[in-house]
């Protein structure tokens, strides 16, 4: 299965967020309490669409579900627009958020931020219909592992 190809790794059975127009859709591993866990202590909740076999949120829920799906997984792919010619800048290098449009396809998103604690191991345009999108692969950084692992385990108490 070519890698290159955006269908591919929204079908896997990875964390995997899609940016898009509209609302965010996520996919996850199967838990009995991902509607719980995406939901958090928020008012509104996430629905899940059951012939697509993912979950929508409201677009403002992204970052904070990226930053989540890190604590929770490791790791997070995201799948999002990509605009060709919108030179990387420092807007991009030093952005908090998780929202990345230019064209350095999130790879330097962030980078400038003291103390980041992912990294982004990969970051490629794929296609996706007659479309070209961009697709990160995040991880949390290693030095932090002990402490996420210490977070998540407090998520199941
Ligand atoms: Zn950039």
């Amino acid at each position: 299965m070519p890698a290159n190809d955006a269908r591919t790794i929204w079908a896997s059975k990875r964390p995997v967020v899609l940016r898009r127009e509209g609302r965010v859709r996520v996919r996850l591993p199967y838990a009995a309490d991902n509607r719980d866990w995406l939901r958090s202590d928020r008012r509104n909740k996430p629905e899940w669409i059951s012939d697509g076999g993912y979950w929508e949120l409201p677009k403002a829920w992204f970052s904070g579900l990226v930053d989540s799906a890190l604590i929770r997984y490791g790791e997070v792919w995201i799948i999002q627009p990509y605009r060709e010619k919108e030179i990387c800048a420092p807007a991009c290098m030093n952005a908090v958020g998780h929202e990345c449009e230019c064209s350095c396809m999130g790879a330097n998103h962030g980078m400038g931020v003291e103390g980041r604690w992912y990294e982004v191991s990969e970051a490629l345009a794929v296609r996706w219909g007659e479309r070209t999108l961009a697709v990160r692969h995040l991880k949390a950084a290693a030095l932090k592992a002990g402490w996420l692992a210490a977070m998540s385990d407090d998520d199941d108490a």
